[in-house]
């Protein structure tokens, strides 16, 4: 996609980040509500937003123009190659109501407290909107249904029909966090049981070389700041990693986050501590093919609140996947909704298209990134 709008290349020691001790039971951060709240408390790449609250049509307010940034990156407005104004104009609350759209938030156009919370909240790189359509917005008749919010790429990229069986390698990049081998492996590992379970592909590991003649189909490794796609991290929270779609393979991690690879992620020491399977699960779902989903208690939902674990394909994640390679004859079906697994927020989904949002997703196309950030 192309952007480099967020030149905080946040070169963050890595080292200390990976594994936080299972200490004192805090908190919970699964109240429907309160999550925005929370998230909004931690320092974050988009924390200024919060001096934007209450912001509408017509004012002039610095801090805009950022915003704006974030909302092209995420493909709600078009690229601007001569830089965006702090002017609350009429294409930026038509890009707010279409982000509110697909969160489920009231569309007012404003920049609400609950509008600018979820912004806030840590998500994938990959973009909400592409080609026109926003991969999130369901269809007013799958909106009564309450289903099939999952999304495809343009074009609906998939792995070819011969190859049901995928290999994966892990790099060892520099910042790799200190997780140890064996921990960092059985992630990934339960991470693509979760999708081979429910379809008929399978997933092997293979060693990673550094030469580069690694033949893995897909490739995991953790990054920090720019490392050469266009789609520099942004330190703790903010983005948390991005995956390229079919068949690019590319799957990076945010080596800045504060990875927790064991133990409960909810009784983590750190408030920003990120569950690393979670991720893992959705980024992988990127990479087979799904784009975004509208669906909170989807894995495809584009954003996660840190201290939450959410490893379970939910059906509207097994429909998408299942339509692209079949299914599993002994797939056991998705586990019961859990309460905590997902955030709950009014509806008010709809279509939704723009113009503009052609340019933006034939960038994000020409780059192959699969759909742009989470
Ligand atoms: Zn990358
Ligand atoms: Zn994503």
């Amino acid at each position: 996609m192309g952007n480099n709008r967020f030149p905080l290349h946040i070169l963050l020691a890595t080292a200390a980040v990976a594994m936080l001790a299972v200490a004192s039971p805090v908190s919970s951060v699964s109240l429907p509500s309160g999550l925005g709240d929370i998230a909004s408390k931690l320092r974050n790449p988009w924390s200024a937003f919060q001096n934007l609250t209450d912001t509408h049509f017509g004012e002039q307010k610095k801090g805009l123009a950022r915003l704006k940034t974030y909302l092209a990156r995420f493909g709600y407005l078009p690229e601007l190659p001569t830089g965006f104004t702090d002017t609350f104009d009429a294409d930026l609350e038509e890009a707010i109501k279409s982000y509110q759209r697909n969160f489920r938030l009231d569309i007012t156009g404003v920049l609400d407290a609950a509008t600018v919370s979820q912004m806030m909240a840590p998500r994938c790189g990959v973009a909400d909107v592409i080609n026109g359509t926003s991969s999130m917005a369901p269809s007013p008749s799958q909106h009564v249904h309450g289903r099939n919010l999952y999304s495809y790429f343009p074009g609906d990229p998939r792995w070819p029909r011969s190859r049901k069986s995928l290999t994966y390698a892990i790099a060892s990049t520099p910042e790799t966090p200190a997780i140890d081998s064996a921990t960092l492996r059985a992630v990934f590992a339960r991470a693509f049981g979760r999708w081979s379970a429910a379809t008929t592909l399978n997933f092997t590991e293979v060693a990673w070389s550094a030469s580069g003649s690694s033949t893995a189909d897909i490739t995991i490794g953790f990054y920090a700041g720019d490392h050469g796609d266009g789609e520099p991290f942004d330190g703790p929270l903010g983005t948390l990693a991005h995956a390229f779609s079919p068949t690019d393979g590319r799957f990076h991690l945010d080596a800045a986050e504060a990875w927790v690879a064991g133990g409960d992620v909810a009784r983590a020491a750190a408030d920003e501590a990120v569950d690393l399977e979670s991720v893992a699960v959705h980024e992988i779902g990127h990479l087979l093919g799904l784009g975004h989903s509208a669906e909170p208690g989807a894995i495809m939902y584009p954003t996660i609140t840190s201290r939450t674990r959410k490893v379970e394909l939910a059906e509207d994640d097994v429909q998408g996947i299942q339509s692209l390679y079949g299914g599993n004859p002994n797939f056991k079906g998705v586990a019961p909704v859990t309460p905590t697994s997902s955030r709950e927020m009014d509806s008010g989904a709809g279509a939704g298209s723009r113009p503009w949002t052609v340019l933006v997703a034939a960038v994000a196309t020409a780059v192959g990134l699969a759909v742009v950030a989470l």
